[in-house]
């Protein structure tokens, strides 16, 4: 048996020290920029896409890793350099995480690549669950699929709201509805592939933070997709829908395959936001000279930098705790994946904050990346499911209490 050891192994901290570069050297500097003209930057994506940051092998290769780690440490880096850039770059994961989760490994094979295409004709991949009356509540989806036996075709209709990359991608991951009745338990997750009719953007969101990442409605109208399109395939969603029926227990559900893999590498991302606020302030604290001394030689300024520091290191262990527990299997239990977004996410808002007040007037103005942070960090109490939320399936998993 192995030694217990929190180091990264070789192979990690290169990966780590490469995608910090790009991040440092490429996405930090443009940050600024994207986020004022909240467009998608073609270009960061390109130069990803160039050095093979953007590509099937290299999250293949994330995905690969036995410690569950890597996607963790590549997430953190890229947020550390922009959230909303990085958000740009690898939102396609989600759709990626999507197919993984729920299809088939002939299904894995055949639509992730398209999820990233290739450095001469980048795809990008959007993943859609929410729609305008189901947020929290993923079991009250409205979107319908219907099979249509005579053409082995599902026809779907509905729309989609606040989807990243929603209409941009090439691929687009949906979460619709089956069996109305049955909620969450009558859902299945269907690849839509480039080229579909059917399929259209709706509105463009203007937001808040993570500008430079795409937000936007994603419309169906009798959009048709081959049976094959179906994750898992038809005979295990006709098992399912039959055992639900029975009221049986039922195994995973569709989009709560989806959030579960995906939870800590948002939480991740959450540490990255914070970690970069966090150094940033750190550093003017110790140059900003007021009454004739640094201001952090004044307790209120550097105990403010020891909880912040404190906070991110923990947000980032739990992150790597519920990746590793994901990656080699092991049940949450208690609640592990939302237990490490829920901190990371809210410590990202409170130490953003926390570094705009060590900056003073000067955290509070565009000039300086920190009130920019600040507004990117809020989403990760919001998206992948609430703060609200994330506690309620902890507090459903230790208690074992249905609690409202
Ligand atoms: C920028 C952005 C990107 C996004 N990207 C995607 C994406 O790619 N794919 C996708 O499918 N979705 C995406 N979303 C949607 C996101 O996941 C939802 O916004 C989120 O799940 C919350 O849903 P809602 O906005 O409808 O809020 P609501 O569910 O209406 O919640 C409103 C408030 O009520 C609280 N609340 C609701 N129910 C309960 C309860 N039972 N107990 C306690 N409090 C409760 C919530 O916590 C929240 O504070 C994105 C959203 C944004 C803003």
């Amino acid at each position: 048996m192995s030694e217990f050891s929190l180091d990264l192994n070789e192979d990690q901290l290169q990966i780590q020290k490469w995608v910090h570069d790009f991040a440092e050297t490429v996405v930090r500097p443009a940050g600024h920029e994207w986020d004022e003209r909240e467009e998608t930057p073609w270009p960061i994506i390109e130069e990803a896409a160039k050095i093979g940051l953007y590509s099937f092998d290299f999250i293949a290769q994330c995905f690969a890793d036995p410690t569950g780690l890597l996607l963790c440490l590549v997430n953190e880096e890229m947020s550390w350099g922009d959230a909303g850039i990085s958000l740009a770059i690898f939102g396609s994961t989600l759709a990626v995480a999507g197919i993984f989760a729920n299809g088939t490994p002939e299904q894995a094979a055949e639509f992730i690549p398209q999820c990233f295409g290739t450095p001469d004709d980048i795809k990008l991949a959007a993943f859609g669950v929410s729609e305008p009356d189901a947020g929290s509540d993923v079991s009250s989806l409205k979107s319908r699929a219907v099979y249509d036996e005579a053409t082995d075709e599902w026809v779907l209709n509905g729309t989609k709201t606040w989807i990243t990359n929603g209409g941009l991608a090439n691929t687009h991951v949906l979460v619709l509805s089956v069996e109305p009745e049955l909620g969450s338990r009558g859902q299945a997750s269907f690849v839509v592939p480039e080229g579909t009719p059917g399929i259209s953007q709706g509105q463009k969101f203007k937001k808040m933070g993570i500008r430079a990442s795409h937000t936007a409605e994603v419309v169906l109208e009798d959009c048709r997709v081959p049976g094959r399109c179906l994750l898992g395939g038809k005979e295990k969603l006709d098992e399912r829908l039959a055992r639900a029926k029975e009221g049986k227990k039922t195994s995973t559900q569709a989009a709560m395959a989806t959030f579960e893999a995906s939870r800590p590498l948002v939480g991740a991302q959450a540490v990255g936001i914070a970690r970069a606020a966090f150094e940033y302030s750190l550093e003017y604290a110790k140059e900003r000279k007021q009454f004739k001394r640094a201001i952090i030689e004044n307790q209120a300024i550097a105990f403010k930098l020891a909880d912040m520091k404190t906070r991110i290191d923990a947000s980032r262990l739990l992150v790597h705790r519920a990746a590793w527990m994901a990656r080699t299997g092991k049940k949450f239990e208690n609640g592990e994946g939302s237990m490490s977004k829920l901190f990371a996410g809210e410590t990202a808002v409170w130490v953003t904050e926390e570094a705009i007040q060590i900056m003073g007037g000067y955290g509070y103005v565009r000039e300086y990346p920190v009130e920019r942070w600040h507004r990117d960090s809020k989403i990760y109490t919001i998206f992948e499911g609430t703060s609200e939320i994330q506690r309620l399936v902890i507090s459903r998993a230790i208690s074992g209490i249905h609690i409202n």
